[in-house]
């Protein structure tokens, strides 16, 4: 079950950033192979601890076995993905310099911002832990790293690195809850990483404009399912199941609001009954059982009042009928009946609840889905794949699956986060990588070529700089010849000019 740790002392926390700072230059000092060797060797350890790694999710988490474990497939996969591409990814780039530059170079240098602050919810605590500590370290930052006071894994993250090899400074762990997040934002980080709710998300951001401090927010979802006629159903139903029930639906990009074409909903809907009859749920979350419980009380308490609200406004409970309303141990809860106006439909319920809403159209589908103010993620079921991706396109998310559900969490090349309420900035991929970057952009001359941008100016190389103008871009006009007679007029003359100043 969730515990829960006290709050360290405000000069702990001070301490934290000081070491920081001792160990941004230590981290500097390595080579970016030098930190994907620690990284590789990060991986070797989460393989060889990984019972004990499974154990402590599952003790905070009352996740199952099976969950916890593909989870883990996906830290490996990404840490592994930073192996075998961070050098190439954040390694100096030579870019395209115009030709009105010639003789100069563009290159981007990809630098560390300094100390990365992550402050991490309670669903997945390995995952929401390892993804962005790695995707920090790698770029050659100090991490200072908060779990949720819900799951902090106390000890686990510190002797993982440990035995990886990495030095006490260079990834620091901080237990505590909103105070000790509210005080290690004060501290005056170079770069917050917040994954949690869209409430302190806000706040949060908020904060940080008063700082202007880099912000990248991963908050609440409310992840739209379409399911069309031409899906197959069986499988498509399978899916959905596992899209809104894993982890007892402590997703964030969990299946919330199930979209299903009319002409097909009665069975489709009988379909996920049979489905769900066939789950095992144990509480102790066994190796081969599908669902554990759920994590919190609170969370819990939300699941009640959702499914309360349905009902009170003509819901009908296809599934889970049974559950008492109190017990953590929550059943898959389909809703048959749902509208819009119940709390399923416009809130993130963060449980095991499925509301299964009927529409006609393509675009009734769409613009329903879209109908929310989160942005996280979707997934659109089709047999007809130009359709699935003309929808998946239409929809106002960070992500969308099409014909699977979840997975693209797995996959680390593909940029993560959300848009309007469901936050800013993608972590994950390439993009993700560079997000824990600063950009420098380098423009070198070898300290030979002129430059006819410098002084002095007359009306010879106005006249000059209209001619490169318009051999270079205007319409019918422009020619490389032309263009080349004109740049070396021009820059024939800006010699002189500068040899005639020089004189004087
Ligand atoms: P939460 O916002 O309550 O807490 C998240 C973290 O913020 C915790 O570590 C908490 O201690 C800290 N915190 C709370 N108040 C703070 C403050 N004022 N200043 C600084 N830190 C503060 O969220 P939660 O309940 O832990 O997580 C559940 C939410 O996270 C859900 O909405 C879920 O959708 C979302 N989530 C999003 C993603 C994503 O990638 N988009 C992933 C997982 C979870």
């Amino acid at each position: 079950m969730a515990t829960s740790v006290t709050e360290p002392e405000p000069p702990a926390v001070t301490d934290v950033y000081d070491r920081a700072a001792t160990a941004e230059t230590a981290i500097g000092n390595l080579s970016l192979g030098d930190r994907c060797d620690l990284l590789g060797d990060l991986r070797l350890t989460i393989v060889e601890e990984r019972d004990r790694i499974l154990d402590a999710v599952q003790e905070e988490t009352n996740m199952d076995r099976m969950n916890a474990l593909v989870t883990m497939v996906a830290v490996l996969d990404h840490i592994r993905y930073l192996e075998r591409n961070a050098e190439s990814i954040l390694g100096d780039e030579t870019v395209n310099t115009p030709m009105t530059l010639m003789g100069k170079e563009s290159r981007i240098y990809y630098e560390p911002l300094g100390t990365v602050l992550i402050i991490a919810p309670w669903n997945y605590p390995f995952y929401q832990a390892i993804i962005p500590i790695t995707s920090a370290f790698v770029s050659g930052n100090a991490v200072v790293y908060k779990p949720s006071e819900h799951t902090p894994m106390e000890g686990l993250f510190e002797s993982l690195f440990e035995t990886a090899g990495f030095d006490d400074d260079w990834v620091q762990l901080v237990y505590g809850g909103g105070e000790t997040g509210q005080r290690l934002l004060e501290g005056d980080p170079d770069k917050i990483s917040f994954t949690g709710s869209t409430a302190t998300g806000r706040q949060i951001a908020s904060e940080a404009a008063e700082s202007l401090t880099p912000v990248q927010l991963e908050l609440g979802g409310n992840d739209p399912a379409i399911v069309f006629e031409d899906a197959t159903i069986g499988r498509t139903a399978r899916g959905i199941v596992w899209g809104a029930f894993t982890h007892s639906g402590q997703a964030c990009i969990a299946v919330e609001r199930l979209f299903v074409q009319a002409s097909i909903a009665e069975e489709f809907a009988a379909e996920l009954v049979a489905h769900v009859d066939q789950l095992e749920q144990d509480p102790s979350g066994g190796r081969g059982c599908d669902m554990g419980c759920m994590t919190t009380d609170f969370q819990v308490e939300t699941v009640r009042e959702h499914v309360e609200d349905a009902k009170a406004k003509g819901g009908t409970v296809l599934t889970g009928e049974d559950w008492d309303g109190e017990s953590t141990e929550i059943p898959p809860i389909i809703i048959g009946e749902a509208t819009e106006e119940m709390a399923v439909a416009t809130d993130e319920t963060f449980g095991p609840v499925l509301p299964i809403f009927e529409f006609e159209s393509e675009s009734e589908a769409i613009e329903r889905a879209n109908d929310t103010r989160y942005g996280l993620s979707a997934s659109v079921w089709s047999g007809d794949t130009d359709r699935a991706d003309r929808v998946a396109r239409q929809i106002e998310a960070g992500s969308v699956c099409i014909n699977d559900v979840i997975v693209n969490q797995g996959s680390p090349a593909l940029p993560f986060g959300g848009t309007k309420d469901s936050g800013f900035g993608r972590y994950k991929g390439a993009d993700g990588l560079k997000a824990f970057c600063e950009t420098k952009s380098i423009l070198a001359d070898d300290d030979a070529g002129t430059n006819p941008y410098w002084y002095p100016h007359d009306e010879h190389k106005y006249e000059l700089f209209e001619a490169v103008i318009e051999s270079r871009f205007g319409q019918g006009h422009a020619s490389l010849p032309r263009f080349m007679l004109a740049g070396l007029k021009l820059n024939r003359y800006t010699d002189s000019l500068h040899a005639e100043s020089l004189r004087d």
